[in-house]
């Protein structure tokens, strides 16, 4: 197959065949042709975009590049959570435990953060000990002991994607509605679950801060999960804020911990309550949705989500114990204080991550460290009132000079003004 010929036809607007997207994959997992030409061809999709058609080839070829993972003798429903990624964002570290305390087996793959959006596998490295590499051996006898894990992608599962994915990043062709649904569905399709519940952020944390874009997003990802006989629901949340009180791994794991115990931590418990509840119905354990929400509730409230996290955690060898001991913050915090009196207008989710990877707690490079303990911590949210010298943020860095990157790049993220903002709702359409 003549690749250049591939380029030329997207670049001139053509619809390439399934079998032109099989080699395309083909060409990426296995290094079949140069970087520079996918990059070409990537660029090409970006501007010229995709039909139906081809989006679905791409995702099922990218499912098809590796192992598709199976899960014999487990006999519960088997579902699966995903977020297009946002700030703040440590739904996954309660709604995998809710849904498995709630009757789901979920065997949930997860990426490292890159970026200003933090990743579940970063958080959950900051408990001692835990392992996210494990065997699909390993993997399958947490699942039917535990009923859940959340374990790092491996070059053996969808690993056209990791190439793809990778060039994309460096190519300022990231955010693309067919690329990113082939990317996320194609992976989700070999992790092997039948349900797929999926966190579409709209807002300026998120890939697509319009929500025009990410409601065409959410439609595509349902269509393409749909037609490869996976049931599938997109929740459309906001992302135009963090999420929660807590950015950066250890505090993040803390304020799940906190949601897990039962505390109403801001919008961290309703959505995750109804991302399982969606999860619950839609995969047909609770007989409709009113049913599922009350089942959601009952696991968070009556701890069995938290010993679902417990023993998932001990499973793949993380202590919780060692983790509570250990004292929070780091060598260098800052307080950033109200300049005046009035209302909490704008907490920008986008300068809030972006802060918290200047400060350690995300990377800006693949191979960069990230510090477990760095991140901002949220004291006022939007909508609150405040007075001049009031601390809205708490930043802790690792450094003195990153302290000083996050607290400036903070400046621009806040505006306080005189009316109160109206309310922003956190979920703005569930297509079920
Ligand atoms: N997350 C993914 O897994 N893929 C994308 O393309 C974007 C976000």
């Amino acid at each position: 197959m003549d690749f250049l010929k591939l380029i030329a036809a997207k670049r001139d607007g053509k619809r390439l065949r399934p079998q032109d997207w099989r080699w395309i994959a083909e060409a990426a997992s296995e290094g079949l042709v140069p970087l520079y030409q996918l990059a070409a061809l990537l660029m090409a999709v970006y501007l010229r975009g995709m039909t139906f058609s081809e989006t679905f080839a791409l995702t099922q070829t990218i499912a098809d590049s590796g192992e598709r993972l199976t899960w014999p003798g487990v006999d519960r429903p088997l579902v699966d959570k995903h977020s297009t990624g946002g700030v703040g964002d440590k739904l996954s570290l309660v709604v995998v435990p809710l849904l498995a305390a709630c009757g789901a087996a979920v065997p949930k793959l997860s990426g490292r953060g890159l970026g200003h959006t933090g990743g579940t596998l970063d958080k959950l490295a900051a408990i001692p000990g835990y392992r996210a590499e494990l065997s699909p051996e390993e993997l399958l006898r947490i699942l039917t002991r535990t009923s859940c894990f959340i374990a790092g992608h491996t070059r053996r599962i969808a690993p056209a994607d990791a190439v793809l994915y990778h060039l994309r990043d460096v190519t300022a062709t990231v955010d693309s509605v067919p690329l990113v649904t082939a990317s996320i569905v194609g992976k989700k399709l070999a992790a092997g679950a039948e349900t797929f519940v999926i966190d579409v952020k709209t807002g300026r944390g998120a890939l697509f801060p319009g929500q025009p874009k990410s409601l065409r997003l959410a439609r595509l990802i349902k269509r393409a999960s749909e037609k490869a006989g996976r049931r599938c629901v997109c929740v459309v949340s906001e992302m135009g804020a963090p999420l929660g009180r807590r950015v950066g791994n250890a505090l993040e794991v803390e304020e799940a911990l906190a949601v897990l115990a039962g505390e109403d931590v801001p919008e961290v418990r309703e959505l995750s309550l109804e991302l399982a509840a969606q999860g619950l119905n839609a995969a047909g354990i609770a007989p409709g949705i009113t049913a599922a929400r009350q089942l959601a509730r009952r696991g968070l409230d009556d701890g069995s989500a938290r010993e679902a996290f417990e023993q998932m955690i001990a499973a793949q060898g993380g202590d919780l114990g060692t983790f509570a001991k250990r004292k929070r913050g780091t060598a260098y915090s800052a307080e950033l204080k109200a300049k005046k009196d009035g209302w909490l207008r704008r907490l920008d989710a986008l300068v809030v991550g972006r802060a918290a990877r200047l400060a350690g707690a995300g990377r800006t490079l693949a191979d960069d460290e990230v510090d477990p303990e760095a991140g901002v911590e949220i004291i006022a949210k939007p909508g609150s009132k405040i007075t001049t010298g009031d601390p809205i943020l708490v930043v802790h860095a690792t450094t003195e000079d990153k302290l000083r990157a996050a607290m400036t790049e903070l400046h621009g993220g806040i505006t306080i003004g005189d009316e109160q903002p109206g309310p922003r709702p956190l979920i703005r359409k569930i297509l079920s």
